[in-house]
């Protein structure tokens, strides 16, 4: 099934000048981007995309996390792209991320080192988890109007 998906390149990725290298890697594998953006998140944007997380204990570090620079959000669409793209993203954790996924290759950190200085575990990325939390963050973060719909030449070569 042809999906859309919520991808935010985190804090971290935007100050290591990852962007491009992360962006490539979506491009790669045939996924098409069809909304991008630059923006710094407010507290209360942080709230409401990480809601389900609100009253966990590492909330107060992921709002600190989330918000400490800008991010580059973007809309990916492709064949079950909201699955694809956590598999090329990796699992939460980089310390358990496999190489060759975006969370192995640019990080180690595990969660215990991030509990133990208080701080959010800094994974480079967000992606969408479900098809529930991908339509509710497209809309959050992105007008109808900034969602474009356009053939790539992956899709030609199909
Ligand atoms: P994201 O929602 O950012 O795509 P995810 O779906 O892989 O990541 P979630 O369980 O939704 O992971 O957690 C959201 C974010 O909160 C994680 O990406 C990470 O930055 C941070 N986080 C989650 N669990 C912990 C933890 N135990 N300690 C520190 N930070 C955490
Ligand atoms: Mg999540």
């Amino acid at each position: 099934m042809i999906e859309k998906t919520l991808v935010l390149i985190k804090p971290d990725g935007v100050v290591r000048g990852l962007c491009g290298n992360i962006i490539s890697r979506f491009e790669n594998a045939g996924l098409k981007i069809v909304g991008m953006k630059m923006l710094w998140v407010s507290r209360d944007m942080a709230k409401e995309h990480y809601k389900e997380h609100v009253d966990k204990p590492f909330y107060v570090g992921l709002e600190k996390f989330i918000t400490e620079g800008p991010v580059v959000g973007m809309v990916i669409e492709g064949n079950d792209a909201i699955e694809v793209v956590r598999k090329i993203v990796g699992p939460t954790e980089p310390k358990a991320a496999q190489p060759g996924t975006i969370r192995g290759d640019f990080s180690h950190i595990s969660y215990k080192f991030a509990d133990n200085k208080n701080i959010a575990v800094k994974n480079l990325i967000h992606a969408s988890a479900n098809q529930e939390d991908a339509e509710r963050e497209i809309s959050l973060w992105f007008a109808p109007e900034q969602i474009h719909d356009y053939e790539n030449v992956f899709e030609k070569t199909l």
